[in-house]
């Protein structure tokens, strides 16, 4: 049997590279190695407001995009985590063993609620939502970014209390898979990582940027006093446009070294510019090849969730009987 991997994405804003080259590149790729369930995570997305017309739009082009990098639905299970209820039962479940204290240290949530007037609730137990994510399924393997790691060692944490509290019930969420991807930084600022909740227009490449968008971005790209690359003394501006063409073009270090080396800002931009607009170009093919196809997302998505529920609902059962609560 296959390990089972599980990673989730939020439907806010638009898809851009730094996802892709952070995450949808590899989990298309480790598909095929594993059990694979790709969660599309709209309950984690309402933990700050969203509009509902825009909400339910992007969940489903969301899902479009997942298909248009590669996601297989014949080896992967793609899913909506709304439409699979076990995940929010669980969730309370777990929320019961959960002390207070371990959600209020959470880095991610303290940055979070300094930036709200009214904290809601759910942005406080967002990681226990994400622990019953992983959890209902029993995932060994947790691909995050660094980001989530403190919430994936929560969810190690409370797993492990429910245990010693209910007898054996989860298995332990083992590791993340180290990092292949790159961390992508924003072309406006390159010391903050690139984010779809991010404002500005200059700051991320969506996936779907039509080429001339993609060129005006790049070419404004913040980059820094140099007049040319300099692998010595770049600053983090090149060196976040160099491994953006390195990771599209999967050239080895040393031929970016060889090519790159005294090349001109405007030239570099420009070469960025030709390799993202290559990339992206058949992904924008496919994505427009599959929303044009009536019904075939919300079918991959049913699919998913009919697969996949038969598991959920398993855990459930087994956590409501270890609680004993009633399970007719
Ligand atoms: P939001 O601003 O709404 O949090 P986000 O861009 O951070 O959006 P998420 O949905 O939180 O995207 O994360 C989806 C996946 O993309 C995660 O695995 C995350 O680690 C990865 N990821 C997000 N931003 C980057 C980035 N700039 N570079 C590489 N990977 C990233
Ligand atoms: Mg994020």
């Amino acid at each position: 049997m296959k390990a089972r991997v599980l990673s989730g994405i939020q439907p806010t804003g638009s898809p851009h590279i730094g996802n892709y080259l952070g995450a949808l590149k590899n989990w298309a790729k480790i598909q095929y190695d594993y059990d694979s369930i790709y969660c599309i995570v709209d309950l984690h997305a309402i933990t700050l407001y969203q509009d509902p017309a825009g909400l339910r739009a992007k969940i489903e082009e969301l899902a479009g995009m997942l298909l248009a990098v590669g996601i297989d639905p014949a080896h992967s299970s793609l899913i909506v985590q709304s439409s699979i209820p076990a995940h929010a039962e669980l969730a309370w479940m777990l929320t019961c063993v959960t002390p207070v204290g371990w959600l209020e240290r959470m880095t991610q949530y303290k940055m979070k609620a300094q930036a709200q007037e009214t904290i809601g609730d759910g942005l406080l137990q967002y990681p226990v939502l994400m622990a019953a994510d992983i959890l209902l399924y029993q995932a060994a393997i947790v691909p995050v970014g660094d980001d989530q790691s403190q919430h994936l060692e929560l969810a190690r944490d409370i797993a492990q209390r429910f245990n010693s509290l209910y007898g054996d019930t989860f298995v332990m969420p083992a590791t993340h898979l180290p990092t292949v991807g790159a961390r992508v930084m924003g072309l406006d600022d390159p010391e903050k990582k690139m984010s779809k909740s991010a404002t500005g227009s200059g700051h991320a490449i969506s996936l779907l940027d039509p080429p001339n968008e993609i060129r005006k971005k790049i070419m404004r790209a913040t980059t820094d006093s140099n007049p040319a690359v300099d692998f010595s003394t770049m600053g983090p501006g090149v060196r976040n446009l160099l491994a953006i063409f390195q990771a599209f073009t999967e050239w080895s270090d040393d031929r970016v070294r060889d090519h790159f080396t005294g090349m001109r800002y405007g030239d570099l931009k420009k070469q960025v510019a030709d390799a993202v607009v290559a990339a992206l170009e058949p992904i924008q093919k496919r994505y427009r090849d599959i929303m044009d196809e009536t019904g075939y997302v919300a079918r991959v998505l049913e699919e998913g969730a009919e697969r996949v529920s038969p598991v959920a609902n398993d855990t459930v059962r087994k956590v409501k009987r270890a609680m004993g609560l009633y399970t007719p």
